[in-house]
């Protein structure tokens, strides 16, 4: 793809992303974070001069290497992965603009005391497991709303703006639609958030109609 493909590429992506969030209301704005895990700093670079801005990893020791790498750029950084307790010394040093997979009380309750001994704070959302999966982290519907209310009441060091969480695996539309419900409708109950990530490449179009106004988009704007 040459780089004028790539824009028109990305021009494609921001249309669709548009032609959703009108579809929810004018004043309905959604941000894109282009996940970059399976991509180099160099790809990274390169839709940077296109245009975007935030960038999110999976692994903290790739948010550390590709922000170093890329320090002279204007980035803001997002990280979207399952947070070790061993990792997160480096997750704060790495300072995230926003870490959106805080996904219970334990590590809320450690994260806490580290920051709290940097003397720093740290922005995040409270990942949910909509879809009841095995395979994914997060809080469960029923329980969200009492952790998330713990944590801002006792982790005086994160800043909880809202919540994240991945759409139902699954081929049926229904299904994924229903999880994603199942978080908006969670997001909205929950006092002073602004913040409800969810949508990646195959279903953002979705997420978007049903309330996400933070999409995390990795194959389709890295083209893999
Ligand atoms: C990888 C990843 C994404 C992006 O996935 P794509 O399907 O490539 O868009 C979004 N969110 C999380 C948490 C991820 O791990």
């Amino acid at each position: 793809m040459t780089q004028l493909q790539y824009k028109l590429h990305i021009d494609s992506i921001i249309e669709r992303v548009e032609k959703a969030r009108l579809s929810v209301s004018a004043h309905h704005i959604v941000k894109i974070v282009a996940v970059s895990k399976y991509s180099t700093s160099d790809e990274i670079k390169a839709l940077y001069e296109i245009g975007q801005r935030a960038f999110g990893e999976n692994k903290v020791q790739d948010l550390e290497k590709k922000a170093e790498e890329l320090d002279a750029l204007p980035l803001e950084w997002h990280f979207i992965g399952n947070l070790q307790k061993n990792k997160i010394n480096h997750l704060i040093k790495a300072n995230p603009f926003l870490f959106h997979s805080l996904d219970s009380l334990e590590l809320a309750l450690e994260l806490d005391k580290r920051l709290e001994s940097n003397g720093v704070t740290m922005d995040a959302l409270l990942q949910i497991n909509s879809a009841y999966e095995e395979s994914k982290s997060g809080v469960l519907p029923e329980n969200a709303t009492d952790t998330y209310n713990e944590i801002r009441s006792t982790c005086k060091h994160i800043n909880l703006k809202g919540v994240m969480s991945i759409g139902a695996h699954s081929e049926y539309r229904e299904i994924i639609q229903k999880s994603f419900e199942t978080t908006h409708k969670i997001y909205t109950e929950l006092e002073g958030a602004t913040i409800c990530s969810m949508g990646m490449s195959g279903d953002f179009e979705l997420a978007i109609k049903c309330g996400s106004n933070m999409v995390r988009l990795g194959s389709l704007m890295f083209n893999k």
